[in-house]
């Protein structure tokens, strides 16, 4: 059945994409913008751009309310108590680095830290560098065939000297729900900080922090239809509280001489430096956009379209999918050809979709694979793109097998 997307029209940039013959199947990389988005900053700009909690102008003290608003509307996403618990970093990348940072004063030699063996390198390499600085040992939680993390084996590994553990919600190679609730609690009952990797989560579904009980949630703008430039921490109280400073500079200081400085606390401490503001104020009407769409018919629609992809490569001979995908996306390899060979061919053929390790080498050579192609799907994506996908799949095995 033919499943279209009501919302494709809200996404400028698909028409724009299929005047230049281009299907776009990489949202897991990023997504394109709503228009409300694009008006929000462009209103933004041409009404007058202004640095926030600094300047006692007016510009300056709309800019600032128009930023601290925007903090309530992703606390309200994501359900968090208050607003100061939403910390606005550049990205998933900067808020995992900010948290390693923060956090390194809690670590003694021979703590550990535990993540998972499908980690982005984003929420790998703050951890591991946080180790080597520290004298930590990091410990790798490994997957089942599916592509999950095994509980098994996380109870075993998950003890007394576990200090940390970072696990992402939905994994960007297998599309897998990680299960989330049984590793906290494993974590919270060793009294272990507890951050979330939701770069990828946040996007498909609600999800409500408080609910979740971790002490971090991170996420990008740029993945959930929003802007680049501009991330999101969310941080429980208690564990907020247990955050350094990081770095330093603009308005996060409360007072400061030549030689010594105190900073504010959550979430402007956090915030060194002019922040992305415009970003900031996209990612508002981002959620704005998103929050006036019926939850229930976009998870119907992603599930739907999600079905059809896996059909359709699960029909293809010599297809082999990585794991058991349960949402957004699917990895695949066909056996005899290189995924290279067959992402050159498809982006020939106007698909984009991601070749290459994903940002998680070391899970890639865990599964022994050179790569992998990525499909990955968003609200906007329809069956006329599955369809254009299958064909230039199969155009692409003609030539190569
Ligand atoms: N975590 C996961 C699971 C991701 O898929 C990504 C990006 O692909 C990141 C973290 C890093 O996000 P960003 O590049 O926006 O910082």
């Amino acid at each position: 059945m033919f499943q279209a997307s009501p919302w494709r029209t809200d996404f400028p940039a698909i028409a724009a994409l299929a005047r230049q013959q281009q299907t776009y199947l990489d949202n897991a990389a990023t997504t394109q913008k709503p228009q409300a988005l694009i008006d929000a900053l462009g209103h933004y700009y041409s009404h007058g751009a202004a640095n926030v909690h600094r300047a006692q102008h007016l510009p300056g003290a709309l800019a600032t309310q128009a930023f601290e608003a925007c903090r309530e509307k992703v606390a309200g996403w994501l359900n968090a108590p208050s607003p100061n618990q939403i910390l606005f970093s550049h990205g998933a990348t900067s808020a995992l680095n900010l948290l390693a940072y923060g956090l390194e004063p809690l670590f003694q030699a021979g703590d550990q830290l535990a993540i998972s063996a499908l980690e982005h390198h984003a929420n790998l390499l703050p951890w591991q560098q946080l180790a080597k600085r520290r004298g930590l040992e990091l410990v790798v939680l490994p997957i089942t065939a599916a592509g999950v993390v095994d509980l098994d084996q996380a109870r075993e590994l998950i003890g007394p000297r576990t200090r940390l553990l970072a696990v992402s919600q939905l994994s960007n190679v297998f599309g897998t729900e990680q299960p989330l609730p049984a590793l906290l609690a494993l974590a919270r009952a060793q009294g272990a900080l507890t951050v979330v990797d939701g770069a990828q989560g946040v996007v498909h579904g609600r999800h409500d922090v408080q609910a979740l009980g971790c002490d971090f949630y991170v996420f990008s703008g740029h993945k959930l239809y929003g802007p680049e430039g501009v991330g999101v921490i969310y941080g429980r109280g208690e564990a907020l509280g247990q955050l350094s400073h990081w770095q330093f500079g603009g308005e996060m200081v409360h007072q400061a001489s030549y030689h010594s400085a105190n900073f504010h606390p959550a979430p402007l401490g956090f915030e060194a430096g002019t922040p992305p503001i415009g970003a900031v104020l996209g990612l508002g009407a981002t959620l704005d956009y998103l929050g006036g769409l019926a939850a229930d018919a976009v998870a119907a629609h992603e599930s739907a379209l999600h079905a059809q992809l896996l059909r359709g490569l699960r029909d293809r001979e010599g297809v082999v999918l990585l794991g058991e995908p349960q949402r957004a996306l699917a990895s695949f390899n066909v056996q005899g050809v290189h995924p290279a060979d067959l992402a050159h061919l498809l982006s020939e053929q106007g698909v984009a979709v991601r070749a290459g390790h994903h940002c998680a080498m070391p899970l890639m050579n865990h599964l022994g694979q050179p790569g992998a192609i990525r499909v990955s799907l968003a609200l906007y994506n329809d069956s006329s793109d599955l369809q254009r996908l299958f064909e230039a799949l199969d155009g692409a095995l003609a030539l190569l097998r």
